[in-house]
């Protein structure tokens, strides 16, 4: 079986191409460069994606902080992850780089600001 996919890894957007033998990848093609072969074995064993969104702040200059994941976090933990992150409220003062949210789920990552409030 083949799929074929766009690399996300950087902005040339590369397709490629995956020929599968079950869940195994066999071979990938495509790819300009190694990271889109480790793009889209990847993409097959364990998807993953970085989150960025924004958190409710309270007595701020704005009523949300934009805010992402430190690191990609599994594809189907994303609606969970979000569903923590929208009833999270946290109170200004808030910094960038500062964490709001500690390995969110268990899946190693934070939820860190990336602006003041
Ligand atoms: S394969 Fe390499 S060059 Fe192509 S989109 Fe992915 S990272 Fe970019």
């Amino acid at each position: 079986m083949t799929k074929t996919m766009t690399c996300v890894a950087c902005p040339l957007g590369c397709q490629l191409s995956v020929t599968l033998d079950g869940d195994t990848v066999v071979s990938v093609t495509g790819n300009t460069c190694k990271r889109g072969d480790a793009y889209a074995r990847t993409e097959i064993s364990n998807p993953v994606r970085s989150l960025t969104t924004t958190v409710r702040c309270e007595g701020g200059l704005h009523p949300v902080v934009p805010v992402k994941t430190t690191l990609p976090i599994p594809k189907d933990r994303m609606f969970e992850c979000m569903k923590l992150i929208n009833e999270t409220v946290v109170q200004a003062p808030v910094e960038v780089g500062q964490v709001l949210i500690h390995n969110i789920l268990g899946t190693d990552a934070h939820v860190i600001a990336t602006n003041n409030n």
